[in-house]
């Protein structure tokens, strides 16, 4: 159990520089957490390790690796970032930081700062690795959750239900998705996922006997086709999409047709539409439920051909054709992108990526840092992988990005880890009126990160901001020509009325 041969076995083609990395980042934090244990009493290096499988699994590369090993380093085994750069680089040093601060936001479980947090964690994260890891992670503590109090399960699963499972699903990472919705569903709603769990196990025991069935003879027909070169697999539908599909339609079972579904998997595009061909020659199609997500992708970049047929013999069921490339971002998202080993050959001169560069401050220098460590792996940036992403996945999913990830906007704490968000270059001022009008009104001064700082202080990301009031303080004229926000004008507005009347 947890050898290094588990995680080298999981990399396509390592070169002897990943394996020593790996091994490195291995031992380093073998030794950094000794002694110390988790809930369950087994050692805190086990986290450590199926975190950095689970990193693995993804089909990451050695760099993510290595920093997944080293994710709770700075936080619970006090080593400093100087020696991890020392040992590791800056690189590796930047991603374990990245995920430090992701741990530091605290969920308040209200619906209220959901959306924010959302935001948030895209907003930190200016490497799409260190999300990676963080979701990484959180499966592997929803994986030992059991050993947790009851108090922390719920809110733990919760927090994964609302906020890290919707990440994985914009990223497109459907395989961290099912399984963390799984495994927080048992916990959130007990009762509902017995029930789910009971449903589709008679529906699948159903299903399966047509499954095979149909399987045998589609395999016939596409060799008559003279179409060889596939392979089959079938997937039964998640236990918490079913229940969401459930509740769209009000409970009825019978409507739901992919509860279990084949899948097809074949070399090219052209072959996608040679085999729904087939099939539709050969069976009734259902009505309405073909649908193409090659010629138009979903959202988050989904490709495949979906139909539904009528089996002949009472049976429905859904057939998902798709080419192997597709089906291996299907399962993987942004991913499988990310960890795609291209030389170093192009900058990024896309036009439409010129605006990524602006607002992900701190990356550039990143990029132009000595390759000294840099030129065997995952490296090029995650810029670069948009690139490549957004030629598959076209315009949409850049303006998706753009829109959703990383707005102009701001997020700052406060004091007790609420987040507040507030459009780039707002002030204290605006912070102060965000949270009450009365701590606007009597706002007599500010700290911004435990320093007093002005209150027309221009704040930053991650900023943590705590206010000072005196009962006798109100605003001056001048705080309206150092405040960004509406809300804040008018607040300031009203009150120099009220003051002199
Ligand atoms: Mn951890």
């Amino acid at each position: 159990m947890n050898d290094i041969k588990e995680i080298i076995s999981l990399l396509q083609n390592p070169t002897k520089e990943d394996i020593t990395l790996i091994q490195k980042a291995h031992d380093f934090v073998q030794k950094a957490h000794e002694g110390h244990v988790r809930n369950n009493d087994e050692p805190y290096f086990s986290h450590l390790f199926s975190t950095a499988k689970n990193i693995a699994e993804l089909g990451m590369g050695a760099t993510t690796i290595a920093a997944g090993f080293l994710h709770d380093s700075i936080e619970d085994a006090k080593v400093t970032p100087k020696e991890i750069e020392k040992e590791f680089g800056k690189e590796i040093l930047f991603l374990v930081e990245g995920v430090t601060k992701l741990g530091k936001i605290k969920y308040r479980g209200t619906t209220r700062y959901n959306e924010s947090l959302r935001k948030l964690f895209m907003a930190m994260s200016q490497d799409i690795r260190v999300l990676i890891i963080k979701l990484c992670d959180r499966l592997h503590n929803m994986q030992t959750l059991e050993y947790v109090s009851k108090e922390k399960q719920l809110r733990i699963a919760k927090e994964t239900l609302e906020i890290y499972a919707p990440i994985a699903y914009r990223l497109g990472i459907k395989k961290l998705q099912r399984d963390l919705e799984d495994l927080a569903f048992a916990y959130v709603y007990p009762k509902d996922f017995e029930e789910i769990k009971k449903i589709l196990k008679n529906k699948k025991e159903e299903v399966e006997d047509h499954l095979e069935k149909f399987e045998k003879s589609l395999k016939k027909e596409l060799a008559k086709n003279n179409i060889t070169n596939f392979h089959i697999d079938h997937r039964v539908k998640s236990l918490f999409s079913l229940y969401k599909k459930l509740q769209k339609y009000e409970g009825d079972v019978e409507i739901i047709y992919d509860i279990s579904a084949l899948r097809i998997i074949v070399p090219e595009i052209p072959d996608c539409y040679k085999v729904l061909g087939i099939i539709h020659g050969m069976w009734r199609p259902l009505p309405g439920r073909i649908k193409d997500y090659i010629a138009s992708p979903k959202l988050n970049g989904y490709r495949s051909i979906h139909t539904t047929i009528f089996t002949g013999d009472g049976g429905i069921i859904e057939v998902q054709i798709r080419t192997e490339d597709m089906h291996k971002e299907a399962e993987f998202g942004i991913a499988s992108h990310v960890s795609y080993k291209y030389g170093l050959k192009e900058k990024t001169t896309n036009p439409n990526l010129v605006w990524l560069r602006n607002i992900l401050p701190g990356r550039s220098s990143l990029d132009s840092k000595s390759d000294s460590e840099s030129s065997t792996n995952d490296v090029p940036g995650w810029i670069k992988e948009l690139v490549e992403y957004q030629k598959e996945a076209g315009e949409e999913f850049l303006d998706n990005v753009k829109n959703d990830f990383f707005e102009e906007r701001i997020f700052v704490f406060t004091p007790i880890g609420d987040v507040i968000d507030l459009p780039k270059d707002s002030s204290v001022i605006d912070f102060a009126y965000a949270i009450h009008t009365d701590i606007g009104n009597h706002m007599s001064g500010a700290k911004v990160n435990g320093k007093f700082m002005a209150i027309d202080t221009i704040l930053r990301n991650g900023d943590r901001v705590e206010i000072e009031t005196k009962k006798s303080a109100k605003p001056s004229q001048r705080w309206l020509e150092s405040c960004k926000t509406t809300l804040a004008k008018r607040h300031i507005r009203n009150e120099l009325e009220n003051n002199k009347k």
